[in-house]
């Protein structure tokens, strides 16, 4: 990739970019007639295809974040986002972060997890030891129920029991949980675990003369933890009026307080997510999940809390890391149906799952780090809302140039909103 061709990228027309992403060799010939002829979208018949009641397309916003250095390779990371700042600020914190070595990331194991929920277990304790002792013939018959993954060298790799309620108190319910960790290689693994649950429920009653209430993957992907790091020189970070030091010491402030208050957890993680539900929906994967499983560990300690962490090291460099569960994958679901969805993937070199991991936790990263250095600098509503300048003026009615002429006046205007933009369009 020559990421020269790339400088200024921002300024360049639609066509542009897209000419120059085919010089970077980021996209291919036939991927440029694609965005040429803006044919993301899915054709009626797929669509028709892959949901009930199929009418149309809703479509988003697609672009690309820049600047990314991700275990020492470039990447251009592709969005689907509709929030105008997301992508400007990805990019910006990528190219601060990029200039002291960029992200690594560690993924240490890529497992889903799969749960069969039973009720009406006499002898919970009994039960749960009965499970354990048949494990093995658990997993070969839960890899039986779906063998093709076994065949890619995946499949059920182990098990867990746990007693959900208070077995010394009857009055509340209780139930046996019997948690299965498979591998589903580069599949998020939905269905393949969802078909093993259903195939094994009943040798599960037998085992513990119970009754499977559900037979489901658990979102919470608690077996398929990445983590992203990053290190930046303090010097980096002046801006303005605060040395970098300073802005440095507001970062680890700003997240000390969103690890202890819930109204500010939320805020700062949803500024996580900004950047990881652009790649995830760009890649064709389930949002939802990532979403679900994501805030489900921000509350693990028993209290939601920030994902990232900001600290210095003993050089007074500011060090950031943030670990999600991430139940993605590079194949199977809307992923190798939906046209963007194959563009994102080619776009991003055709990683494989534990790689996209890595991209989604480190873009992560940088948007916690973009949000938080402006809210304890500038302030977020400068840079936020030069953009939504140009949202603002498409409602109002702007076409063409005017959009960015009605843009730069509401910049300088008393009050940003949709009022003002409109009077600015009718005077000029
Ligand atoms: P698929 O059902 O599409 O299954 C993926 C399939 O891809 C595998 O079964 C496998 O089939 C094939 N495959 C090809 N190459 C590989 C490879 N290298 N590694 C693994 N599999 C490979 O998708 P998932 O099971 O991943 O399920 C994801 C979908 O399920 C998403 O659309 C999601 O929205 C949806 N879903 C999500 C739920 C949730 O709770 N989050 C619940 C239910 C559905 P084979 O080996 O036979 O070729």
């Amino acid at each position: 990739m020559d990421t020269s061709k790339l400088t200024k990228f921002y300024k360049k027309n639609h066509q542009d970019k897209i000419t120059a992403l085919v010089e970077a060799g980021v996209i291919s010939g036939d991927e440029q007639s694609v965005l040429m002829n803006e044919s993301l979208d899915l054709n009626a018949e797929t669509g028709d295809n892959m949901i009930e009641n199929y009418l149309g397309n809703y479509s988003l916003p697609f672009g690309v974040a820049l600047n990314f250095i991700i275990n020492g390779e470039e990447k251009v990371i592709p969005m689907a986002i509709e929030e105008p700042s997301v992508i400007a600020a990805s990019s910006f914190a990528a190219k601060l972060i990029g200039s002291s070595g960029g992200f690594t990331t560690d993924i240490p194991k890529r497992q889903m997890i799969g749960q069969i929920t039973l009720k009406d277990v006499s002898d919970k304790l009994a039960a749960r030891e009965t499970i354990k002792r048949a494990k093995r013939s658990i997993l070969d018959r839960a890899n039986e129920a779906h063998p093709s993954i076994f065949k890619r060298g995946g499949g059920a790799k182990d098990l867990e029991v746990r007693i959900l309620g208070e077995l010394d108190n009857p009055s509340l319910p209780s139930f046996l949980s019997v948690h299965l960790h498979v591998d589903t290689k580069e599949a998020m693994g939905a269905n393949i675990i969802n078909t093993m649950m259903e195939g094994i429920a009943p040798y599960i009653e037998e085992l513990t003369g119970g009754t499977a209430l559900l037979r489901i993957l658990s979102n919470y992907a608690t077996e398929s933890l990445a983590t992203a790091h990053c290190v930046i020189a303090s010097h980096t970070l002046k801006t303005g009026r605060f040395s970098g030091e300073e802005v440095r010491d507001r970062i680890i402030e700003a997240t000390q307080v969103a690890a202890i208050d819930p109204y500010r957890a939320v805020t700062h993680n949803k500024g996580i997510m900004n950047g990881v539900d652009a790649v995830v929906a760009a890649t064709g994967n389930d949002w939802r999940a990532v979403e679900a499983s994501s805030h489900a560990y921000a509350s693990r300690t028993g209290q939601y809390r920030s994902l990232t962490t900001w600290d210095k090291n003993e050089n007074g460099d500011l060090v950031g890391s943030l670990t999600l569960p991430l139940p993605i994958g590079t194949v199977g679901g809307a992923i190798s149906i939906h046209p963007g969805a194959k563009l994102a993937h080619s776009i991003l070199g055709q990683p494989s799952a534990k790689e996209l991991e890595g991209i989604l936790v480190s873009v992560g990263l940088a948007q916690n780090f973009a949000a938080v250095r402006a809210l304890v600098t500038e302030g977020i509503q400068k840079g936020h809302m030069g953009l939504h300048a140009r949202s603002l003026a498409i409602s109002a009615g702007a076409k063409g140039k005017q959009v960015q002429q009605v843009a730069d006046l509401l910049k300088e205007a008393p009050h940003m909103n949709l009022a003002a933009a409109k009077e600015i369009l009718e005077k000029i």
